[in-house]
Formats: structure tokens, sequence, C-alpha cells
């Protein structure tokens, strides 16, 4: 006889892990693309265009080129 219970159980724990494997991709591709399109000046989140500048070796990201120059001013006056 067929085991019907022990292969509804294998099932049932293969979608719970599909399921969470999902969600948790899911989430960490969000972070990283928060991370990745956020202007240094404003905050404001940049969706296209982004104005990349590399300001004492770091890479950063700006929404826009007044946003870029605004940042290099301030640094450069506090420094
Ligand atoms: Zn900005």
């Amino acid at each position: 006889m067929i085991d019907i219970v022990g292969i509804i159980k294998t099932m049932c724990a293969m979608v719970l892990l599909g399921l969470i494997a999902y969600t948790q991709g899911r989430r960490i591709s969000a972070r990283i693309r928060k991370k990745t399109m956020r202007c240094a000046t404003c905050g404001r989140t940049v969706f296209e265009r982004p104005v990349k500048k590399e300001i004492d070796g770091k890479e950063l990201v700006f929404c826009c080129e007044h946003c870029a120059m605004n940042y290099s001013l301030v640094h450069n006056k506090k420094t």
C-alpha cells in the first residue's frame, strides 16, 4: 500500500520551503534596489538615470546634477 500521508507531508514541506525561499529572495532583491537607488544629498529614491560621482574614492548616487554639485560643495567646505 502507498503511504499517502507520507507523500502529503513531503509535498507540504516542499511547498513551504519554496514559499520561504521565494519571499526571502524578493525581500533581499528589494533591499538591494533600495540601497543602490537613493540620492546621497536629499535621500530621494532615484528611479531612472542616476547621477554617479566618485568622491573620496566612494561612488555615490544622486538624483540629479544639482544634488551632486551640492554634495561636493558641502563636502569641500567641511574638510
Ligand atoms: Zn537629490
